[in-house]
């Protein structure tokens, strides 16, 4: 089964015309998109989250809260146009000899989350704007025991599965309000406390 990218595109226009209703963005799968490949002027949002797969040949179910979503975005100030491209890992059936990679199925409400901290990375990234980061977390629809079966994990068998809990921010998103302090009065400060 395909992503019902449609979903995704809909929500995603809905939520860019609330902070910049004059500027057109597009959003659109690109299966050959890789963390931390970037083109020069794009910026990167991954994010790991609860969803659903379903197996096409036993039709077993199963849910996975790794699952990745990797965003690749860019804003042309000349063109006024902005892009963002989407991946979806995959993961495939344990009991199956054979199976193929499934796509998984989202909740409407974690894809509502999903791209509300997208459009939020693109104000921050893309816009350059001073907003503070405030992630909304991922709903788990049960509570998921065992490890990750990361023979399965399409972003494991490439490497680029990160294993850790997907609510934690990172520290580094922290760095830029550093930045913002001027750097003459921080140096003159720092030695007369010497
Ligand atoms: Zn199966
Ligand atoms: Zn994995």
């Amino acid at each position: 089964m395909d992503l019902d990218v449609k979903v995704w595109k809909r929500m995603f226009q809905e939520l860019i015309r609330e902070v910049k209703p004059w500027h057109t963005w597009q959003l659109t799968l690109d299966k050959s998109l890789l963390p931390n490949i970037l083109k020069p002027g794009w910026a990167q949002y991954q994010q790991w989250t609860f969803a659903w797969f379903q197996c096409s040949l036993c039709s077993r179910n199963w849910a996975s809260a790794q699952v990745q979503v990797l965003f690749h975005m860019h804003w042309s100030e000349g063109e006024s146009r902005g892009q963002v491209k989407m991946r979806v890992f995959a993961q495939r059936c344990q009991k199956c000899a054979q199976p193929s990679f499934e796509v998984p199925e989202f909740t409407e409400e974690n894809i509502s989350r999903i791209l509300n901290n997208l459009v939020l990375q693109i104000l921050k990234k893309c816009y350059r704007e001073g907003i503070k980061f405030v992630k909304s977390p991922m709903i788990k629809d049960i509570a998921l025991k065992g490890p990750h079966n990361s023979d399965n994990c399409e972003a494991c068998l490439q490497g680029i599965c990160v294993q850790n809990d997907i609510a934690t921010p990172l520290p580094a998103q922290a760095q830029p309000w550093v930045l913002s302090v001027p750097l003459v009065s921080f140096t003159v400060k720092a030695s007369s406390s010497v």
